[in-house]
């Protein structure tokens, strides 16, 4: 029987019938009201004697507590509050006995043991004498209210997760990162810790986007996360800085061995192949800059800068690698920055750029057959710069484009003032950057060179690398199309340092390849140079695509080349990079060799 259908007399606990009770109708006690309206209520009211037992409920109270009044009356209200909060009731009903109005936050045990959260709001009642009679209390039902404000606070923790994470990877960003790293900081000068700041961006990123699709570069992301967070300690920080960036910070740690093992392993972990993507198995590399930071440190944009110096050097280098902030590093970087300053200058001027002209020779005549356009840069104040300093941080700066356009602009006119001045110089090679590719501007730019100078497009040739085709394969591809539609010829650079897939060779239609100078270097000497050559030269022969030797230094080096078919060459055997009026006597017939 459940017992709110007891049919038993109001409850005591000594068995005796309550004096008060036991006669009283609902807030009888309140000789100015009508009992009716009580009923009525639409609000839970109870009367409590000064201990606390019910002496008079409304039907609202019944309904909301899932009793009757009937089991209600004479019971301690005690006995329908859960555990937890009967300590608090004493001391409420206490204060209200003593006079007070007030309000307290409880929980209600209904039948089953199901909780609902009230508030009791009482009041006490005095007879006309001032003595304390009953309490009478309105039990307020604020499951909803608290519903919706735990409703309300989910949604701002949500929005605030939100604000300050990741939406693909759920690791923290950018924001929540800064104030991450303030706070290690903080916490490293207050405790006299060593903490490490680790950059990492993702190697190639782009390629796996742009060759197997968002997706899969989404994917590549999560992954990169993953294996990132699973690598560090609970106390380190994750998170992603932007795009490919992600941005480690190591705290608490004891020396700069303890750093270097940390890195090593995020190295290791991320080298794993990655399966499950696409057809074959995927090689995620990530170039990594790490610097190291102790109590004198305050500064936290001042670390991370120094974090992604360090990793620069890697990506400049050969990627895959980790690399530490150190002072020279400092100092280059200070170097570089003065310099990409004076190179914006110097793009937009002009006047400091000039072009050397290489030529590119058949050894079975030892005539010019083309040149290469080679950029100069003569720094006010530091002399001649070379192309191997400045061509990075032109890229860095975003002005490779520019400097792109001059040197197409000027070799074309050039080239055209030597075949107006009956010159066969061959045709006229010039370098462009992996930007250059990809970004839209490139045929644009040759356009317009071709245009103004008035050049036949078979008479330039457009130099790309290996490596700058595979960063940007959907656009290097299209560019290049484009380019050879037109009649521009199309070479592929420094061949054998970069992936030399027979791929390659077929899917961008060169008309070229030049090998690079690191094999010609070799030929000879036993290391398997020979045989590389000979490789590459049959790859191109059977793809139709001609073939010419860099950086050609010897009398012996042109014999290993020749016997291995190679005929046409390039290096300082035949000449230097010459300035335009010496490449015009060179290229004149007669005089070449
Ligand atoms: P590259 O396109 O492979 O150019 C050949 C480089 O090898 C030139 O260096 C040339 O002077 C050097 N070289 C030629 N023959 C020999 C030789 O027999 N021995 C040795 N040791 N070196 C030889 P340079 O002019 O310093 O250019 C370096 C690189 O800078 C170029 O390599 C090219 O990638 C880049 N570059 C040069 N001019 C431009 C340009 O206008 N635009 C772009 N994007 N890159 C350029
Ligand atoms: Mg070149
Ligand atoms: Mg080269």
């Amino acid at each position: 029987m459940r017992e709110e259908e007891s049919p038993e007399t109001p409850w005591r606990p000594d068995g005796v019938t309550h004096p008060v009770a036991a006669d009283t109708r609902p807030f009888a006690v309140d000789a100015s009201s009508d009992p009716g309206l009580y009923e009525l209520a639409p609000v839970a009211l109870v009367c409590l004697d000064e201990p606390g037992c019910v002496l008079a409920a409304n039907q609202a109270t019944a309904h909301q507590l899932g009793r009757t009044v009937a089991y209600m009356c004479g019971r301690p209200f005690v006995t329908m509050v859960a555990q937890r909060d009967r300590r608090r009731l004493f001391s409420h009903l206490a204060r209200v006995a003593g006079g007070e109005h007030c309000e307290l936050d409880l929980t209600m045990e209904m039948v089953h043991g199901t909780e609902l959260p009230v508030t009791l709001v009482s009041k006490p009642v005095f007879d006309r004498d001032g003595r304390f009679l009953c309490s009478s209390n309105a039990v307020l039902d604020v499951s909803r209210r608290q519903q919706a404000e735990s409703t309300l606070r989910q949604a701002k923790e949500r929005l605030d997760h939100i604000a300050h994470h990741d939406a693909l990877t759920g690791l923290p960003n950018r924001y929540l990162f800064d104030d991450r790293l303030t706070r290690a900081l903080a916490r490293c000068r207050r405790h006299g810790w060593l903490g490490a700041l680790v950059f990492v961006d993702i190697d190639r990123f782009k390629f796996f986007n742009d060759s197997y699709g968002h997706d899969v570069g989404d994917a590549v992301l999560i992954e990169a996360a993953t294996r990132l967070a699973m690598s560090v300690r609970e106390q380190d920080t994750v998170c992603r800085y932007s795009g490919d960036e992600f941005l480690v910070i190591l705290e608490n740690v004891t020396s700069r061995a303890d750093v270097e093992a940390i890195v090593a392993k995020l190295r290791d972990e991320f080298a794993r192949p990655l399966y499950g993507l696409t057809e074959r198995p995927l090689q995620l590399t990530a170039s990594f800059g790490a610097t190291l930071f102790d109590k004198s440190v305050r500064d936290a944009d001042a670390i991370i800068k120094q974090a992604d110096m360090a990793m620069y050097e890697v990506k400049q280098d050969s990627r895959d690698g980790i690399g530490y902030f150190s002072r020279q590093l400092a100092a280059e970087g200070e170097r570089r920055r003065l310099l990409e300053a004076d190179l914006r200058i110097a793009a937009s001027e002009t006047s400091q750029l000039r072009l050397e002209f290489q030529p590119q020779v058949d050894a079975r005549t030892r005539l010019a057959c083309g040149c290469e356009a080679l950029l100069r840069w003569d720094h006010p104040s530091q002399g001649l710069i070379q192309p191997g300093e400045f061509i990075g941080l032109a890229e860095h700066a975003s002005l490779s484009g520019v400097l792109t356009r001059w040197v197409l602009r000027e070799a074309c006119l050039r080239a055209r003032r030597w075949l107006d001045g009956g010159r066969d110089f061959g045709r006229v090679a010039v370098n462009v950057s992996p930007r250059d590719l990809a970004g839209s501007g490139l045929v644009e730019s040759v356009d317009s060179a071709l245009e103004a100078s008035g050049l036949p497009p078979n008479r330039l040739e457009v130099e790309v690398t290996e490596s700058s085709v595979m960063h940007h394969p959907l656009e290097a591809r299209r560019a290049l199309r484009e380019l050879n539609a037109r009649g521009v010829r199309i070479a592929l650079d420094d061949f054998g340092t970069g992936y030399s897939s027979l791929r390659c060779l077929q899917d961008y239609c060169f008309d070229r390849i030049k090998i690079d100078r690191s094999f010609v270097a070799e030929l000879g000497d036993g290391a398997g140079a020979d045989a590389i050559v000979e490789a590459m030269v049959s790859m191109a022969r059977s793809l139709g695509i001609e073939v010419v030797a860099e950086g050609v230094e010897t009398p012996r080096q042109v014999r290993h080349l020749r016997r291995h078919g190679v005929n046409l060459m390039q290096g300082f055997l035949f000449s230097r990079p010459l300035a335009d009026e010496a490449f015009a006597v060179f290229s004149s017939p007669g005089t070449a060799g």
